[in-house]
């Protein structure tokens, strides 16, 4: 089975991608990891994203949908099937992505919207910080650390850092952007017959894992 997961940022994607991960055994993909890993790894790509990420925009279709075609190409010829999150953005990416799959004899099978309401996003990103040492996540206001400059998991000092595109400012932007974007995407999805489901991503995480369970027994 082949997923994409939608959803604005700190909706919980990644959170859910992984559940997905453990316990369907798909394939997990994200396109801001890639992105994050070029940054880190300072290549000629990275040089140019750096800016671009930390100022929420999105990067361009062409250099997104270049550096994704190989990591799915690689996923696709595993054939255990795939989550993609954050990965097509924009209805471009999609019409390169089916391109893509086709090409592979394949295509995407189920769609999960997973559905916040942006004030509550903005708290939850804007309070999110991790531990750069052992990726452990906090939110300072919902899920504090012990001790405020000591990571609770691998017990480090000064570790926990902010994602400079987490700052409320940048929220707001990526925000604005993701309802640009993803009402034409899902648009697109509609009219390919695609199966669409909707999640309300504010409840608690057992009863949102429950609902996917259900959307993938479907
Ligand atoms: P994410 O981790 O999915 O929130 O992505 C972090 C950042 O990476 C976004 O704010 C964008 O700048 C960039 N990004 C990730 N995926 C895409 C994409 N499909 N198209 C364009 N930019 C992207």
């Amino acid at each position: 089975m082949n997923l994409l997961l939608i959803g604005p940022p700190g909706a919980g994607k990644g959170t859910n991608a992984q559940y997905i991960n453990q316990h369907y055994h798909l394939h997990w993909l994200a396109s801001g990891d890639l992105l994050r890993e070029e940054v880190a790894k300072a290549s000629v790509l990275g040089k140019k994203v750096k800016e671009i990420l930390e100022q929420g925009k999105l990067v361009d279709d062409e250099t997104m949908i270049q550096l994704i075609r190989h990591p799915i190409h690689g996923l696709v010829r595993e054939q255990r099937g795939f989550i993609l999150d954050g990965f097509p953005r924009t209805t471009q990416q999609a019409q390169a992505l089916q391109t893509m799959l086709r090409e592979e004899g394949t295509s995407i099978d189920k769609i999960i919207v997973l559905d916040v309401d942006d004030d509550v996003l903005v708290k939850r990103i804007s309070h999110r910080f991790s531990c750069t040492h052992c990726g452990a996540v906090y939110n300072m206001l919902y899920h504090p650390p012990k001790h405020a400059d000591t990571c609770d998991r691998c017990g480090r000092k000064n570790t926990l850092k902010q994602r400079s595109d987490d700052k409320e400012e940048v929220v707001r932007e990526r925000l604005h952007l993701y309802h640009q974007q993803a009402d034409p995407l899902l648009v697109y999805y509609q009219e390919q017959a695609c199966s669409i489901s909707h999640i309300d991503a504010m409840a608690d995480i057992a009863a949102v894992q429950k609902r996917i369970d259900s959307v993938l027994a479907s």
